[in-house]
């Protein structure tokens, strides 16, 4: 069964979410536990966490159909001593607050080496913070996110991604999030059945399904190989419809949050039962 959503709003607080999440009749949701674009939060108040659990049961959202996304802030690969540290000490936050609402993944982008370190430098440092802040928590699964490979960021190939996880400690709790507008843009042609087949094999073999906890549905703007990230509505940007389809009709991408993060969030709902009429 196919469990598809989008990346709502937890404006007011993140008991709201789930509410946004019915009212677009979505099976799944991701959002942010924090303000994703300032370092400092403001803890998660009792009253929040038993509400979002109580709304969560109420309408069937599972902690596994549940894929929050961590602070576009946060780089676990910094080159620099006290950046990198700024960086842990959110992201243990954001595990924190996962653990305190009984979510059991946090999906984040694996970091950038900001021309001041090598690749396997910079992904063996993020390894390293990924490590540092399991062996600080129980429960949670680091979920690294494929990027579109722009300006320094990493995790843009499988490779990257294994190359990362070959260096986790416990590899039962790292997975891995693949967005099919940062896959195009990094230069995996997953427009075609033949090109979409092939990818997936690719990332069986360098990567595995057994670390897919998530997935998110975004039509491109940019094309194959530009390396520029820009989501577009399913349907209206370059992608077409076969990559959606693809993955409709397959088990191997069954029981995971299949996650919109397109532009216009007036069309999810829609954008949610176009998915399933394929
Ligand atoms: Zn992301
Ligand atoms: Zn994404």
């Amino acid at each position: 069964m196919k469990y598809v959503g989008a990346h709502v709003s937890a404006s007011g607080g993140v008991e709201n979410a789930p509410l946004n999440a019915k009212a677009i009749g979505a099976k799944a949701f991701a959002l942010f536990t924090r303000n994703q674009r300032q370092w400092k939060s403001t803890p998660l108040s009792s009253e929040s966490i038993s509400l979002f659990k109580e709304r969560c049961a109420e309408s069937g959202y599972l902690p596994k159909h549940i894929l929050p996304h961590d602070s576009y802030l946060i780089n676990l690969g910094h080159p620099e001593a006290e950046g990198l540290q700024k960086s842990r000490d959110a992201f243990l936050d954001e595990m924190q607050r996962c653990e305190q609402l009984g979510l059991d993944r946090l999906n984040f982008h694996p970091g950038s080496h900001l021309n001041e370190m090598s690749v396997e430098e910079c992904l063996a440092r993020i390894a390293e913070s990924i490590n540092w802040t399991l062996e600080r928590t129980k429960g949670v699964t680091a979920v690294i996110e494929n990027t579109a490979g722009q300006g320094t960021n990493l995790g843009y190939t499988f490779e990257q991604i294994a190359y990362i996880i070959d260096k986790v400690d416990d590899k039962t709790r790292v997975g891995v999030c693949i967005d099919t507008a940062h896959t195009l843009a990094a230069g995996y042609d997953i427009k075609t059945e033949e090109g979409f087949t092939e990818t997936f094999r690719h990332f069986d073999e360098v990567i595995g399904f057994a670390y897919l906890k998530g997935m998110h549905l975004n039509d491109s703007k940019k094309d194959l190989g530009t390396r520029v990230d820009r989501h577009d509505s399913i349907g209206k940007g370059v992608m077409g419809i076969t990559p959606f389809k693809m993955i409709m009709h397959d088990s191997r991408f069954d029981d995971i949050p299949l996650i919109l993060e397109t532009p216009d969030e007036s069309l999810w709902a829609e954008e949610i039962k176009l998915l399933y009429s394929l």
